[in-house]
């Protein structure tokens, strides 16, 4: 038997494949790198860089050098890119792992030269984020020192096509670009994929879309469902009119309800703001969260599910084929990118759909 408590996540490699060969096709002749910082959003860097790799893919980008070092033995040959860039205690690990900082202040400029590491490297441009990234008069510096291997910039409101911000930042980008001759150049994350040829440049670097989250703000999601995130029913109970559920008694019946106790909670990532908002689906049908979520628990409004669907054991859906995650982050007020990285260590993770040959 199955563990009975715990909430599973099942996370589908041939899916996250497949987005990333629909990609390919969105933004060709581009190349399509792979962003698996935060551990592949929640998901699983590893497993998931591997089967990426195995499809294809060259490239790929964290967030922090250590999680660029605990990736390279999983994907010896590939390049990857350090989008919090570089800082001299971490030379070594730059230096044995050879991971390419994506350089994005002066500091960091500064010490890079110093460095006199010859791994690639990048340099993030900031045109307009005023987040990380060089400022053009930072660009001065860069003068005479060696050619990275990339040069970025990263797009505020790519996920909304109308939103004037992206033109302005092309532009920007474009007037950087000139400074430049022997590199490659990005600009797009996921939304940039969908945001027409001439932000596509030679590399995108995408992450929610892999992973089956909505690039775009459209209410047509081009991206396929990656994962399956259930939890078993623990208990069910009956309630009549005037009991409440839950901490705090938020939740009041009007009448009699069933109940279903599903084992999962914010503790998982089942954020606490779905408390008396958004579903979990048994057989299809959507069953409202009543009550507040706790840390270890949520409760459903089970009442038009028969009986006989609702033994101990059966699971519930939170994200998968009857509640796409985009859903539930709605629910939720938040993103997608939230729900997968808040997805908690005590979920069993399962991989389907790849292997390696
Ligand atoms: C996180 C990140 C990405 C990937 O963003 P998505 O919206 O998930 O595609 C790309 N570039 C940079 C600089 C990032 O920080």
């Amino acid at each position: 038997m199955h563990a009975l408590s715990r909430p599973t996540l099942t996370i589908d490699l041939l899916a996250i494949v497949e987005n990333y060969r629909r990609l390919i096709a969105q933004v060709k002749p581009a190349e399509v790198a792979a962003v698996v910082k935060a551990d592949g959003y929640g998901l699983g860097a590893k497993p998931i860089a591997l089967a990426l790799s195995a499809a294809g893919c060259k490239t790929f980008f964290v967030a922090h050098v250590e999680e660029g070092a605990t990736l390279r033995h999983t994907i010896p040959d590939a390049t990857i890119f350090v989008l919090h860039g570089y800082d001299a205690a971490h030379r070594a690990l730059f230096a044995e792992h050879k991971l390419a900082p994506v350089i994005s202040s002066k500091p960091q400029l500064i010490d890079w030269l110093k460095a006199g590491l010859r791994t690639q490297h990048g340099l993030h441009l900031d045109t307009g984020m005023s987040r990380l990234g060089l400022s053009e008069a930072d660009l001065t510096m860069v003068e005479g020192a060696a050619e990275p291997s990339l040069v970025m910039s990263h797009l505020a409101s790519a996920d909304d096509p109308e939103h004037g911000k992206n033109e302005e930042q092309l532009t920007r980008f474009r007037a950087l670009m000139n400074r430049f001759s022997n590199t490659r150049f990005s600009l797009a994350a996921s939304g940039g994929c969908f945001l027409g040829a001439p932000f596509a440049f030679d590399l995108v670097r995408p992450g929610i879309a892999l992973y089956g989250g909505n690039p775009g703000k459209s209410s047509e999601n081009p991206m396929r469902g990656t994962v399956r995130l259930t939890a078993p029913l623990l208990q069910v109970r009956s309630i009549d009119r005037g009991d409440t559920v839950g901490y705090g008694a938020t939740y009041s019946a009007s009448g009699p309800r069933r109940l279903g106790i599903a084992a999962i909670g914010y503790a998982d990532g089942l954020m606490r703001s779905l408390s008396n908002r958004g579903h979990g689906v048994i057989a299809g049908v959507k069953c409202p969260i009543v009550g507040r979520v706790s840390m270890d628990l949520v409760t459903l409004d089970v009442t038009q599910i028969p009986e006989r669907d609702t033994n101990p054991g059966t699971a519930v859906e939170f994200i998968g084929p009857d509640q796409p995650v985009d859903e539930l982050a709605k629910a939720a007020g938040t993103l997608p990118y939230e729900i997968y990285t808040r997805l908690g260590p005590r979920i069993e993770r399962h991989y389907t759909g790849a292997h390696r040959s």
